[in-house]
């Protein structure tokens, strides 16, 4: 997506250990309209599938996720990174190892707002090891749930998250692709969404 492989060439910055930076678009300040044409882009591509939840994981997932959400007129849900009082139903649960948090914590969603009827897209803002999307991919197989696509907003292609999803058998659209952050350097792949 040019618009948004242009924001990264311009506004990330590459961290040491492999992480890309983007606080000023996606994860802390927040570009609404950015995000929308990424929502939409999604719905876009998964028009067609009779969607009937869009799911992601707290923090930065929300905003694409909702958009996304919005054109597919579909709820979206998203899992809690810890457990609130307030849920007190019977919960989905599974463990992720976070990439940039370097810690394993639980993650949740109500069991009341997913199940077998269910055609779940899950969105996520960052796809590095898989874990976070194979976590979610987790709670939907928990209610019986069928995923139908993965939505990433950056894909960093040089870790094995995607390898790991589509062993699963899933459906990854990445929105951009980075093939490398060596030397303080993004280089993108060729062939986004
Ligand atoms: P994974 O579970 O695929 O290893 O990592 C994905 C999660 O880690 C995303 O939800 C995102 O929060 C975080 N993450 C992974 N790599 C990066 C990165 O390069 N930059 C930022 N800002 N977050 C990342």
């Amino acid at each position: 997506m040019e618009e948004l492989v242009q924001r990264i060439k311009e506004d990330g910055r590459v961290l040491g250990e492999g992480v890309l930076k983007v606080d000023s678009f996606v994860t802390h300040q927040v570009d609404p309209n950015l995000m929308e044409a990424i929502g939409y882009r999604f719905a876009e591509v998964f028009a067609e599938v009779g969607i009937t939840k869009v799911v992601t994981i707290e923090a930065s997932g929300i905003a694409p996720a909702l958009f996304a959400a919005k054109k597919l007129d579909v709820p979206m849900i998203f899992a809690r990174k810890a457990k609130s009082l307030t849920m007190d139903e019977e919960l989905l649960t599974a463990s992720v190892y976070s990439f940039t948090k370097q810690v394993t914590s639980q993650i949740s969603i109500s069991r009341k707002f997913l199940s077998s009827e269910d055609k779940v897209l899950i969105i996520d803002d960052f796809l590095a090891n898989g874990q976070a999307a194979k976590g979610l991919v987790e709670l939907c197989q928990q209610a019986g749930a069928q995923v139908d696509g993965i939505g990433i907003v950056i894909e960093k292609s040089f870790q094995d998250g995607r390898d790991l999803l589509e062993e699963m058998g899933m459906r990854v659209v990445s929105l951009a692709r980075i093939a490398s952050l060596k030397n303080g350097e993004v280089e993108f792949f060729e062939g986004d969404a």
